[in-house]
Protein backbone atom coordinates (compact mmCIF):
# COMPACT_ATOMS: atom_id res chain seq x y z
CA UNK A 1 0.00 0.00 0.00
CA UNK A 2 1.93 3.39 -1.05
CA UNK A 3 0.85 6.99 0.67
CA UNK A 4 0.11 9.98 -1.19
CA UNK A 5 -0.45 13.51 0.25
CA UNK A 6 -2.62 16.19 -1.07
CA UNK A 7 -4.65 18.77 0.07
CA UNK A 8 -9.08 19.18 -0.38
CA UNK A 9 -11.74 20.39 0.86
CA UNK A 10 -14.96 18.68 1.96
CA UNK A 11 -17.32 16.93 -0.64
CA UNK A 12 -21.03 16.69 -0.02
CA UNK A 13 -20.90 13.45 0.21
CA UNK A 14 -18.91 10.68 1.15
CA UNK A 15 -20.52 8.08 -0.99
CA UNK A 16 -22.41 8.23 -4.00
CA UNK A 17 -24.41 4.75 -4.59
CA UNK A 18 -25.27 4.71 -8.58
CA UNK A 19 -28.61 2.14 -8.67
CA UNK A 20 -31.45 1.15 -5.78
CA UNK A 21 -31.42 -2.42 -7.61
CA UNK A 22 -30.40 -5.23 -5.38
CA UNK A 23 -26.76 -4.49 -5.39
CA UNK A 24 -27.64 -1.48 -4.39
CA UNK A 25 -29.87 -1.47 -1.86
CA UNK A 26 -27.80 -3.62 0.01
CA UNK A 27 -24.78 -1.18 -0.60
CA UNK A 28 -27.04 1.51 1.26
CA UNK A 29 -27.47 -1.33 4.13
CA UNK A 30 -23.57 -2.00 4.41
CA UNK A 31 -22.97 2.04 4.75
CA UNK A 32 -25.86 2.75 7.85
CA UNK A 33 -24.80 -0.26 9.70
CA UNK A 34 -20.95 -0.36 8.96
CA UNK A 35 -20.12 2.81 8.30
CA UNK A 36 -22.37 5.05 9.97
CA UNK A 37 -20.61 8.58 10.36
CA UNK A 38 -20.39 8.20 6.29
CA UNK A 39 -22.60 10.87 4.03
CA UNK A 40 -24.07 9.12 1.13
CA UNK A 41 -26.91 9.47 -1.13
CA UNK A 42 -27.98 6.41 -3.63
CA UNK A 43 -28.86 8.26 -6.97
CA UNK A 44 -31.65 5.85 -9.02
CA UNK A 45 -32.52 6.37 -12.72
CA UNK A 46 -35.97 4.98 -12.22
CA UNK A 47 -39.21 6.11 -9.89
CA UNK A 48 -38.52 3.54 -7.46
CA UNK A 49 -36.25 0.92 -5.68
CA UNK A 50 -36.10 -2.80 -7.16
CA UNK A 51 -34.28 -2.27 -10.88
CA UNK A 52 -34.62 -5.34 -12.34
CA UNK A 53 -37.38 -6.57 -10.39
CA UNK A 54 -39.40 -2.97 -11.12
CA UNK A 55 -38.56 -2.60 -14.55
CA UNK A 56 -39.31 -5.93 -16.02
CA UNK A 57 -43.37 -6.57 -16.06
CA UNK A 58 -43.73 -9.22 -18.91
CA UNK A 59 -46.83 -12.15 -17.93
CA UNK A 60 -44.26 -15.03 -16.09
CA UNK A 61 -41.30 -12.72 -15.23
CA UNK A 62 -39.92 -14.81 -12.22
CA UNK A 63 -36.14 -15.84 -10.93
CA UNK A 64 -34.54 -18.09 -12.61
CA UNK A 65 -32.31 -19.11 -9.31
CA UNK A 66 -33.68 -19.42 -5.94
CA UNK A 67 -34.72 -16.42 -4.04
CA UNK A 68 -33.05 -17.70 -0.60
CA UNK A 69 -29.77 -16.95 -2.58
CA UNK A 70 -30.91 -14.22 -4.55
CA UNK A 71 -32.66 -12.39 -1.40
CA UNK A 72 -29.98 -11.19 1.14
CA UNK A 73 -28.20 -13.49 3.69
CA UNK A 74 -29.76 -11.27 6.39
CA UNK A 75 -33.18 -11.23 5.52
CA UNK A 76 -35.12 -14.72 5.30
CA UNK A 77 -36.92 -15.69 2.37
CA UNK A 78 -39.95 -17.47 3.45
CA UNK A 79 -41.55 -18.18 -0.48
CA UNK A 80 -41.57 -20.79 -2.90
CA UNK A 81 -37.75 -21.08 -3.66
CA UNK A 82 -38.39 -19.37 -7.56
CA UNK A 83 -40.96 -15.89 -7.14
CA UNK A 84 -42.15 -13.50 -9.54
CA UNK A 85 -40.94 -9.46 -9.77
CA UNK A 86 -43.43 -8.46 -7.29
CA UNK A 87 -42.85 -10.42 -4.53
CA UNK A 88 -38.78 -9.94 -4.90
CA UNK A 89 -39.69 -6.11 -5.33
CA UNK A 90 -41.92 -6.68 -1.89
CA UNK A 91 -39.02 -8.20 0.00
CA UNK A 92 -36.62 -5.54 -0.89
CA UNK A 93 -38.97 -3.19 0.22
CA UNK A 94 -39.02 -4.89 3.84
CA UNK A 95 -35.88 -4.65 3.83
CA UNK A 96 -35.90 -0.62 2.78
CA UNK A 97 -38.15 -0.15 5.41
CA UNK A 98 -36.72 -2.18 8.07
CA UNK A 99 -33.67 -0.57 7.94
CA UNK A 100 -34.73 2.89 7.46
CA UNK A 101 -33.08 2.96 3.97
CA UNK A 102 -35.58 5.20 2.05
CA UNK A 103 -34.65 8.88 2.94
CA UNK A 104 -31.05 8.26 1.31
CA UNK A 105 -32.58 7.40 -1.74
CA UNK A 106 -33.00 9.92 -4.77
CA UNK A 107 -35.87 8.49 -7.45
CA UNK A 108 -35.80 9.74 -11.06
CA UNK A 109 -32.26 10.60 -11.03
CA UNK A 110 -29.34 9.61 -13.57
CA UNK A 111 -25.78 10.38 -13.20
CA UNK A 112 -24.94 11.19 -15.90
CA UNK A 113 -21.26 12.57 -15.67
CA UNK A 114 -18.54 12.66 -12.84
CA UNK A 115 -15.63 14.72 -13.07
CA UNK A 116 -12.19 13.70 -10.55
CA UNK A 117 -9.97 16.00 -9.22
CA UNK A 118 -7.19 14.99 -8.09
CA UNK A 119 -6.55 18.15 -6.47
CA UNK A 120 -9.91 18.46 -4.45
CA UNK A 121 -10.19 14.60 -4.36
CA UNK A 122 -13.29 14.13 -4.63
CA UNK A 123 -15.96 13.80 -7.80
CA UNK A 124 -17.99 16.49 -9.27
CA UNK A 125 -21.04 15.02 -10.48
CA UNK A 126 -24.16 15.79 -12.76
CA UNK A 127 -27.62 14.34 -11.72
CA UNK A 128 -30.76 14.65 -14.05
CA UNK A 129 -34.35 14.73 -13.09
CA UNK A 130 -36.24 12.52 -15.17
CA UNK A 131 -38.99 14.48 -14.57
CA UNK A 132 -38.04 18.07 -14.69
CA UNK A 133 -35.45 17.34 -17.03
CA UNK A 134 -32.93 19.66 -14.75
CA UNK A 135 -29.38 19.45 -14.05
CA UNK A 136 -27.97 19.40 -10.31
CA UNK A 137 -24.32 19.13 -9.11
CA UNK A 138 -23.02 17.14 -6.10
CA UNK A 139 -19.58 16.40 -5.04
CA UNK A 140 -18.65 13.10 -3.45
CA UNK A 141 -15.25 11.37 -2.44
CA UNK A 142 -16.09 7.78 -3.80
CA UNK A 143 -18.73 6.89 -6.70
CA UNK A 144 -19.80 2.89 -5.60
CA UNK A 145 -21.84 1.67 -8.55
CA UNK A 146 -24.67 -0.61 -8.53
CA UNK A 147 -25.89 -0.18 -11.91
CA UNK A 148 -25.96 -3.71 -12.66
CA UNK A 149 -24.58 -5.34 -15.98
CA UNK A 150 -27.51 -3.63 -18.84
CA UNK A 151 -28.57 -0.79 -19.79
CA UNK A 152 -32.39 -0.46 -18.61
CA UNK A 153 -33.20 2.09 -20.81
CA UNK A 154 -33.96 0.06 -23.82
CA UNK A 155 -33.62 -4.16 -24.43
CA UNK A 156 -31.13 -5.33 -27.25
CA UNK A 157 -33.05 -5.72 -30.42
CA UNK A 158 -31.13 -6.99 -33.50
CA UNK A 159 -31.52 -4.58 -36.79
CA UNK A 160 -33.33 -7.39 -38.58
CA UNK A 161 -33.38 -6.65 -42.57
CA UNK A 162 -37.01 -5.09 -42.81
CA UNK A 163 -37.81 -4.35 -39.53
CA UNK A 164 -38.68 -1.28 -40.41
CA UNK A 165 -41.92 -2.48 -43.13
CA UNK A 166 -43.28 -4.49 -40.36
CA UNK A 167 -46.71 -3.66 -39.54
CA UNK A 168 -47.72 -5.22 -36.82
CA UNK A 169 -46.89 -4.71 -33.17
CA UNK A 170 -43.05 -5.17 -31.90
CA UNK A 171 -42.44 -5.59 -28.07
CA UNK A 172 -39.20 -5.95 -26.35
CA UNK A 173 -39.58 -7.51 -22.87
CA UNK A 174 -37.90 -5.02 -21.27
CA UNK A 175 -40.68 -2.69 -21.81
CA UNK A 176 -44.06 -4.49 -21.75
CA UNK A 177 -47.18 -2.26 -22.36
CA UNK A 178 -49.08 -1.50 -19.11
CA UNK A 179 -52.53 -2.58 -21.37
CA UNK A 180 -51.77 -5.45 -24.01
CA UNK A 181 -54.78 -7.46 -25.04
CA UNK A 182 -53.15 -10.89 -26.50
CA UNK A 183 -56.08 -12.76 -26.69
CA UNK A 184 -56.63 -14.24 -29.94
CA UNK A 185 -53.24 -13.00 -30.97
CA UNK A 186 -50.40 -14.70 -33.46
CA UNK A 187 -47.40 -14.08 -31.48
CA UNK A 188 -43.91 -14.88 -32.60
CA UNK A 189 -41.52 -14.96 -29.82
CA UNK A 190 -37.75 -14.26 -30.69
CA UNK A 191 -35.41 -15.74 -28.53
CA UNK A 192 -34.20 -18.71 -26.61
CA UNK A 193 -33.33 -17.97 -23.11
CA UNK A 194 -35.07 -17.39 -19.45
CA UNK A 195 -37.42 -14.57 -20.43
CA UNK A 196 -38.80 -16.77 -23.33
CA UNK A 197 -38.88 -19.41 -21.78
CA UNK A 198 -40.66 -17.65 -18.76
CA UNK A 199 -43.06 -15.51 -21.13
CA UNK A 200 -44.24 -17.89 -23.79
CA UNK A 201 -46.28 -20.39 -21.27
CA UNK A 202 -47.39 -17.36 -19.72
CA UNK A 203 -49.31 -16.13 -22.23
CA UNK A 204 -49.85 -19.19 -24.83
CA UNK A 205 -53.06 -20.20 -23.56
CA UNK A 206 -54.56 -16.70 -24.54
CA UNK A 207 -53.08 -15.62 -27.84
CA UNK A 208 -54.15 -17.43 -30.84
CA UNK A 209 -50.86 -19.21 -32.05
CA UNK A 210 -47.48 -18.62 -30.37
CA UNK A 211 -44.23 -19.44 -32.32
CA UNK A 212 -40.55 -19.60 -30.78
CA UNK A 213 -38.34 -18.38 -33.30
CA UNK A 214 -34.57 -19.14 -31.99
CA UNK A 215 -31.32 -18.75 -33.62
CA UNK A 216 -29.77 -21.45 -31.51
CA UNK A 217 -31.44 -23.47 -28.78
CA UNK A 218 -30.19 -23.02 -24.91
CA UNK A 219 -30.13 -25.42 -22.23
CA UNK A 220 -33.07 -26.01 -19.74
CA UNK A 221 -33.06 -27.66 -16.29
CA UNK A 222 -36.79 -28.54 -15.06
CA UNK A 223 -37.73 -28.71 -11.41
CA UNK A 224 -40.90 -28.00 -9.38
CA UNK A 225 -41.20 -24.77 -7.56
CA UNK A 226 -40.37 -26.23 -4.19
CA UNK A 227 -37.81 -27.10 -1.93
CA UNK A 228 -38.50 -30.54 -0.10
CA UNK A 229 -35.50 -29.55 2.29
CA UNK A 230 -36.90 -25.86 3.36
CA UNK A 231 -40.79 -27.60 3.03
CA UNK A 232 -39.37 -30.24 6.02
CA UNK A 233 -37.90 -27.67 8.37
CA UNK A 234 -41.09 -25.87 8.45
CA UNK A 235 -42.82 -28.54 9.18
CA UNK A 236 -40.24 -29.62 12.15
CA UNK A 237 -41.15 -25.85 13.28
CA UNK A 238 -37.30 -24.72 12.63
CA UNK A 239 -36.68 -21.06 12.81
CA UNK A 240 -37.18 -19.08 9.57
CA UNK A 241 -33.90 -17.31 10.19
CA UNK A 242 -31.69 -20.83 10.03
CA UNK A 243 -33.76 -22.49 7.22
CA UNK A 244 -32.82 -19.13 5.02
CA UNK A 245 -29.32 -19.91 6.01
CA UNK A 246 -29.24 -23.79 5.19
CA UNK A 247 -31.02 -23.53 1.66
CA UNK A 248 -28.78 -20.89 0.55
CA UNK A 249 -25.26 -23.32 1.62
CA UNK A 250 -27.05 -26.07 -0.28
CA UNK A 251 -28.06 -24.07 -2.70
CA UNK A 252 -24.29 -22.95 -3.10
CA UNK A 253 -22.95 -26.53 -2.66
CA UNK A 254 -25.84 -27.95 -5.58
CA UNK A 255 -24.45 -25.39 -7.81
CA UNK A 256 -20.67 -26.31 -7.25
CA UNK A 257 -21.49 -29.76 -7.77
CA UNK A 258 -23.47 -29.18 -11.21
CA UNK A 259 -20.65 -26.32 -11.75
CA UNK A 260 -18.22 -29.11 -11.53
CA UNK A 261 -19.87 -31.63 -13.62
CA UNK A 262 -20.79 -29.19 -16.62
CA UNK A 263 -16.78 -28.22 -16.74
CA UNK A 264 -15.11 -31.48 -16.46
CA UNK A 265 -17.79 -33.60 -18.42
CA UNK A 266 -19.20 -31.18 -20.66
CA UNK A 267 -20.66 -33.88 -22.92
CA UNK A 268 -22.06 -36.10 -20.24
CA UNK A 269 -23.78 -32.84 -18.76
CA UNK A 270 -24.78 -31.63 -21.77
CA UNK A 271 -26.60 -35.18 -22.63
CA UNK A 272 -28.04 -34.90 -19.62
CA UNK A 273 -29.48 -31.14 -19.52
CA UNK A 274 -31.37 -32.59 -23.47
CA UNK A 275 -32.89 -35.83 -21.96
CA UNK A 276 -34.36 -34.08 -19.39
CA UNK A 277 -35.96 -32.12 -22.06
CA UNK A 278 -36.73 -34.92 -24.41
CA UNK A 279 -38.38 -36.68 -21.54
CA UNK A 280 -40.68 -33.74 -21.37
CA UNK A 281 -41.67 -33.69 -25.01
CA UNK A 282 -44.11 -36.16 -27.54
CA UNK A 283 -42.19 -39.27 -28.44
CA UNK A 284 -40.66 -38.34 -31.93
CA UNK A 285 -40.48 -34.44 -30.76
CA UNK A 286 -37.38 -32.91 -32.94
CA UNK A 287 -34.76 -32.73 -30.06
CA UNK A 288 -31.85 -32.48 -32.27
CA UNK A 289 -33.29 -29.57 -33.89
CA UNK A 290 -34.98 -27.33 -31.40
CA UNK A 291 -33.68 -28.40 -27.76
CA UNK A 292 -29.92 -29.27 -28.59
CA UNK A 293 -27.42 -26.20 -28.06
CA UNK A 294 -24.37 -25.60 -30.03
CA UNK A 295 -22.30 -24.46 -26.70
CA UNK A 296 -22.11 -26.65 -23.57
CA UNK A 297 -23.87 -26.23 -20.27
CA UNK A 298 -21.20 -23.90 -18.60
CA UNK A 299 -20.71 -21.55 -21.65
CA UNK A 300 -23.75 -19.50 -20.52
CA UNK A 301 -26.81 -19.45 -17.75
CA UNK A 302 -28.76 -23.06 -17.76
CA UNK A 303 -32.55 -21.51 -18.16
CA UNK A 304 -35.12 -23.16 -15.46
CA UNK A 305 -38.62 -24.41 -16.86
CA UNK A 306 -41.12 -24.92 -13.53
CA UNK A 307 -43.41 -27.87 -13.35
CA UNK A 308 -42.46 -28.17 -17.13
CA UNK A 309 -44.52 -25.59 -18.57
CA UNK A 310 -43.00 -24.62 -21.27
CA UNK A 311 -43.01 -28.34 -22.75
CA UNK A 312 -46.66 -28.93 -21.71
CA UNK A 313 -47.53 -25.72 -24.25
CA UNK A 314 -45.31 -27.23 -26.84
CA UNK A 315 -46.88 -30.61 -26.65
CA UNK A 316 -50.34 -29.36 -26.59
CA UNK A 317 -49.71 -27.15 -29.80
CA UNK A 318 -50.07 -24.10 -28.85
CA UNK A 319 -46.51 -23.09 -29.02
CA UNK A 320 -44.87 -24.21 -32.22
CA UNK A 321 -40.45 -23.67 -32.11
CA UNK A 322 -38.88 -22.66 -35.07
CA UNK A 323 -35.08 -23.04 -34.75
CA UNK A 324 -33.37 -20.89 -38.18
CA UNK A 325 -32.07 -17.60 -38.43
CA UNK A 326 -34.11 -14.78 -39.87
CA UNK A 327 -33.42 -13.42 -43.25
CA UNK A 328 -36.13 -10.59 -43.50
CA UNK A 329 -39.11 -8.98 -41.35
CA UNK A 330 -42.18 -8.74 -43.63
CA UNK A 331 -45.20 -6.51 -43.11
CA UNK A 332 -46.52 -9.63 -41.64
CA UNK A 333 -44.33 -10.79 -40.04
CA UNK A 334 -40.71 -12.86 -40.70
CA UNK A 335 -39.50 -15.48 -43.03
CA UNK A 336 -36.07 -17.25 -41.50
CA UNK A 337 -33.39 -18.31 -43.97
CA UNK A 338 -34.43 -21.96 -44.71
CA UNK A 339 -37.77 -19.92 -46.11
CA UNK A 340 -39.87 -20.69 -43.05
CA UNK A 341 -42.57 -17.79 -43.28
CA UNK A 342 -43.61 -16.60 -39.25
CA UNK A 343 -46.72 -14.35 -39.68
CA UNK A 344 -47.85 -12.62 -36.56
CA UNK A 345 -49.91 -9.75 -35.20
CA UNK A 346 -47.38 -9.15 -32.26
CA UNK A 347 -43.71 -9.73 -32.28
CA UNK A 348 -41.85 -10.06 -28.77
CA UNK A 349 -38.06 -9.48 -29.02
CA UNK A 350 -36.34 -11.66 -26.40
CA UNK A 351 -33.46 -11.21 -27.61
CA UNK A 352 -31.83 -9.72 -24.28
CA UNK A 353 -29.82 -6.76 -23.04
CA UNK A 354 -26.89 -4.36 -23.98
CA UNK A 355 -24.49 -4.45 -21.52
CA UNK A 356 -24.01 -1.44 -19.13
CA UNK A 357 -20.20 0.01 -18.75
CA UNK A 358 -20.20 1.84 -15.07
CA UNK A 359 -23.90 2.89 -15.88
CA UNK A 360 -22.76 5.12 -18.62
CA UNK A 361 -21.39 7.27 -16.67
CA UNK A 362 -19.41 9.95 -18.66
CA UNK A 363 -15.99 9.94 -16.25
CA UNK A 364 -13.07 12.60 -16.92
CA UNK A 365 -10.10 12.59 -14.32
CA UNK A 366 -8.11 16.27 -14.31
CA UNK A 367 -10.00 17.13 -17.11
CA UNK A 368 -9.78 13.94 -19.38
CA UNK A 369 -11.96 12.34 -20.68
CA UNK A 370 -11.73 8.27 -19.30
CA UNK A 371 -12.24 5.56 -21.70
CA UNK A 372 -13.53 2.74 -19.98
CA UNK A 373 -12.19 0.38 -22.08
CA UNK A 374 -8.88 1.25 -21.74
CA UNK A 375 -8.37 0.33 -18.25
CA UNK A 376 -7.71 -2.66 -16.04
CA UNK A 377 -9.78 -4.05 -13.64
CA UNK A 378 -8.91 -5.02 -9.71
CA UNK A 379 -10.49 -8.45 -9.07
CA UNK A 380 -14.05 -6.70 -11.14
CA UNK A 381 -13.78 -4.34 -8.37
CA UNK A 382 -11.85 -1.29 -9.11
CA UNK A 383 -10.88 -0.09 -12.18
CA UNK A 384 -7.41 1.49 -13.37
CA UNK A 385 -7.43 4.73 -14.15
CA UNK A 386 -10.77 5.73 -12.21
CA UNK A 387 -9.69 6.22 -8.54
CA UNK A 388 -12.81 6.18 -5.87
CA UNK A 389 -14.52 4.54 -8.28
CA UNK A 390 -16.00 0.72 -7.70
CA UNK A 391 -18.49 -1.35 -9.55
CA UNK A 392 -20.34 -4.59 -7.41
CA UNK A 393 -20.73 -7.06 -10.43
CA UNK A 394 -22.86 -9.76 -9.02
CA UNK A 395 -22.24 -13.72 -10.12
CA UNK A 396 -22.73 -15.33 -13.02
CA UNK A 397 -23.15 -19.17 -11.95
CA UNK A 398 -25.25 -18.77 -9.22
CA UNK A 399 -27.22 -15.59 -7.89
CA UNK A 400 -25.94 -12.54 -8.79
CA UNK A 401 -26.54 -11.52 -4.69
CA UNK A 402 -24.00 -14.10 -3.69
CA UNK A 403 -21.37 -12.08 -5.49
CA UNK A 404 -22.40 -8.89 -5.19
CA UNK A 405 -22.24 -9.22 -1.07
CA UNK A 406 -19.28 -10.50 -1.10
CA UNK A 407 -17.95 -7.55 -3.19
CA UNK A 408 -20.02 -4.82 -1.28
CA UNK A 409 -18.24 -6.42 2.29
CA UNK A 410 -15.50 -5.87 0.02
CA UNK A 411 -15.74 -2.42 -0.97
CA UNK A 412 -17.22 -1.31 2.68
CA UNK A 413 -13.97 -2.49 4.14
CA UNK A 414 -11.99 -0.44 1.74
CA UNK A 415 -13.90 2.26 2.74
CA UNK A 416 -13.35 1.66 6.43
CA UNK A 417 -9.85 0.99 5.76
CA UNK A 418 -9.82 4.69 3.70
CA UNK A 419 -11.55 5.99 6.99
CA UNK A 420 -9.04 4.34 9.37
CA UNK A 421 -5.65 5.97 7.77
CA UNK A 422 -7.61 9.52 6.94
CA UNK A 423 -7.18 8.42 2.88
CA UNK A 424 -9.12 10.47 0.29
CA UNK A 425 -8.67 8.32 -2.27
CA UNK A 426 -7.96 4.55 -3.46
CA UNK A 427 -6.27 4.00 -7.42
CA UNK A 428 -5.92 0.83 -8.90
CA UNK A 429 -2.24 1.03 -10.14
CA UNK A 430 -0.48 -2.07 -12.45
CA UNK A 431 2.47 -3.01 -10.34
CA UNK A 432 6.18 -2.62 -12.09
CA UNK A 433 5.67 -6.73 -12.74
CA UNK A 434 2.53 -6.16 -14.84
CA UNK A 435 4.03 -3.34 -17.13
CA UNK A 436 3.89 -6.07 -19.62
CA UNK A 437 0.72 -8.16 -18.80
CA UNK A 438 -1.25 -9.24 -21.59
CA UNK A 439 -4.78 -8.31 -21.49
CA UNK A 440 -8.10 -10.51 -20.98
CA UNK A 441 -11.81 -9.37 -21.54
CA UNK A 442 -13.21 -8.81 -18.34
CA UNK A 443 -15.51 -11.98 -18.52
CA UNK A 444 -13.40 -14.64 -20.24
CA UNK A 445 -15.68 -15.41 -23.01
CA UNK A 446 -13.76 -19.33 -22.51
CA UNK A 447 -15.52 -18.88 -19.23
CA UNK A 448 -18.81 -17.58 -20.13
CA UNK A 449 -20.05 -16.17 -23.05
CA UNK A 450 -23.70 -15.00 -23.43
CA UNK A 451 -24.58 -12.23 -25.66
CA UNK A 452 -24.64 -9.30 -24.18
CA UNK A 453 -20.92 -10.27 -22.92
CA UNK A 454 -19.38 -11.07 -26.22
CA UNK A 455 -21.38 -7.81 -27.94
CA UNK A 456 -19.74 -5.44 -25.36
CA UNK A 457 -16.48 -7.17 -24.55
CA UNK A 458 -14.76 -4.32 -26.59
CA UNK A 459 -16.48 -1.55 -24.41
CA UNK A 460 -15.67 -3.16 -21.02
CA UNK A 461 -12.85 -2.45 -18.82
CA UNK A 462 -10.29 -5.33 -19.51
CA UNK A 463 -8.66 -8.32 -17.06
CA UNK A 464 -5.06 -9.15 -17.03
CA UNK A 465 -3.11 -12.88 -16.54
CA UNK A 466 -2.57 -12.00 -12.80
CA UNK A 467 -5.11 -13.29 -10.29
CA UNK A 468 -5.51 -9.37 -8.80
CA UNK A 469 -6.31 -8.31 -12.34
CA UNK A 470 -9.29 -10.44 -13.32
CA UNK A 471 -12.88 -10.78 -12.39
CA UNK A 472 -12.81 -14.25 -11.14
CA UNK A 473 -15.32 -15.87 -12.37
CA UNK A 474 -15.32 -18.75 -9.88
CA UNK A 475 -17.62 -18.19 -6.93
CA UNK A 476 -16.45 -21.03 -4.72
CA UNK A 477 -12.56 -19.72 -5.47
CA UNK A 478 -13.17 -16.32 -4.72
CA UNK A 479 -15.17 -17.14 -1.42
CA UNK A 480 -11.94 -18.46 -0.05
CA UNK A 481 -9.64 -14.90 -1.47
CA UNK A 482 -12.15 -12.00 -1.65
CA UNK A 483 -13.42 -11.32 1.48
CA UNK A 484 -9.66 -11.51 3.35
CA UNK A 485 -7.80 -10.04 0.21
CA UNK A 486 -5.00 -7.91 1.38
CA UNK A 487 -5.14 -4.27 0.46
CA UNK A 488 -1.34 -4.19 1.02
CA UNK A 489 -0.56 -6.35 -2.25
CA UNK A 490 0.97 -3.20 -4.34
CA UNK A 491 -2.49 -3.18 -6.65
CA UNK A 492 -3.80 -0.30 -4.56
CA UNK A 493 -2.23 3.24 -4.16
CA UNK A 494 -3.81 5.50 -1.34
CA UNK A 495 -3.58 9.40 -1.34
CA UNK A 496 -4.16 11.15 1.84
CA UNK A 497 -5.26 14.93 2.12
CA UNK A 498 -2.49 17.12 4.12
C1 LIG B 1 -35.84 -10.73 -16.24
C2 LIG B 1 -34.59 -10.97 -15.46
C3 LIG B 1 -34.53 -12.05 -14.57
C4 LIG B 1 -33.39 -12.27 -13.83
N1 LIG B 1 -33.35 -13.33 -12.97
C5 LIG B 1 -32.26 -13.54 -12.23
C6 LIG B 1 -32.20 -14.63 -11.30
O1 LIG B 1 -33.13 -15.41 -11.16
N2 LIG B 1 -31.07 -14.79 -10.58
C7 LIG B 1 -30.01 -13.96 -10.71
O2 LIG B 1 -29.02 -14.15 -10.03
N3 LIG B 1 -30.03 -12.94 -11.58
C8 LIG B 1 -31.12 -12.70 -12.33
N4 LIG B 1 -31.15 -11.64 -13.20
C9 LIG B 1 -30.02 -10.72 -13.22
C10 LIG B 1 -30.38 -9.53 -12.31
O3 LIG B 1 -30.24 -8.38 -13.01
C11 LIG B 1 -29.58 -9.56 -11.03
O4 LIG B 1 -29.84 -10.71 -10.32
C12 LIG B 1 -29.87 -8.42 -10.05
O5 LIG B 1 -31.24 -8.09 -10.00
C13 LIG B 1 -29.04 -7.25 -10.40
O6 LIG B 1 -29.21 -6.29 -9.41
P1 LIG B 1 -28.44 -4.94 -9.52
O7 LIG B 1 -28.94 -4.07 -8.43
O8 LIG B 1 -26.97 -5.18 -9.54
O9 LIG B 1 -28.81 -4.36 -10.96
P2 LIG B 1 -30.21 -3.91 -11.57
O10 LIG B 1 -31.32 -4.70 -11.06
O11 LIG B 1 -30.00 -3.86 -13.03
O12 LIG B 1 -30.39 -2.44 -11.00
C14 LIG B 1 -29.50 -1.41 -11.34
C15 LIG B 1 -30.15 -0.08 -11.03
O13 LIG B 1 -29.21 0.95 -11.31
C16 LIG B 1 -29.89 2.01 -11.94
N5 LIG B 1 -28.94 2.78 -12.74
C17 LIG B 1 -28.11 2.31 -13.71
N6 LIG B 1 -27.36 3.30 -14.21
C18 LIG B 1 -27.72 4.42 -13.56
C19 LIG B 1 -27.31 5.78 -13.64
N7 LIG B 1 -26.35 6.18 -14.48
N8 LIG B 1 -27.91 6.68 -12.80
C20 LIG B 1 -28.86 6.29 -11.93
N9 LIG B 1 -29.30 5.02 -11.82
C21 LIG B 1 -28.73 4.10 -12.63
C22 LIG B 1 -30.96 1.35 -12.77
O14 LIG B 1 -32.02 2.24 -13.05
C23 LIG B 1 -31.37 0.18 -11.88
O15 LIG B 1 -32.47 0.46 -11.08
C24 LIG B 1 -32.27 -11.41 -13.98
C25 LIG B 1 -32.32 -10.35 -14.89
C26 LIG B 1 -33.47 -10.13 -15.62
C27 LIG B 1 -33.49 -8.99 -16.57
Amino acid sequence: MQDHAATTSTPDLDVLVIGAGISGIHAAYQLRNELPSLQFEVAEAHHSFGGTWLIHTYPGVRSDTEVYTLGYSFKPWTGAPYAGAAEIHAYLGAVIAEHDLERSFTYNTIVEAASWSTADQFWTVSLRDTVTNEVRTTTARFIWSCHGYYTHAAGHTPQWLGLEDYAGTLIHPQAWPERLDLSNQTVAVIGSGATMATLVPAIADQCASVTVVQRSPAYFFQSENRDPLADQLRELGIDETWIHEIIRRKAVKDMAAMTSVQFNHPELSKAGLIKMVADQLPEGYDVETHFTPRHFPHEQRVARILNGDLFRAISNGSVTMVTDEIATFTPTGLVTEGGTVVDADVVITATGFDLSVLGGVAFTVDGQAVNVANSVTWRGVLFTGLPNVAWTFGALRLSWTMRAEMVNHLITRLLSTMEGRGATSVAAVLRPEDAGMQRQPFIDPAQFNPGYAQRAGALMPKGGTAAEWQMDLDYWHEVTVLPDVDFTDGCLQFTSQS
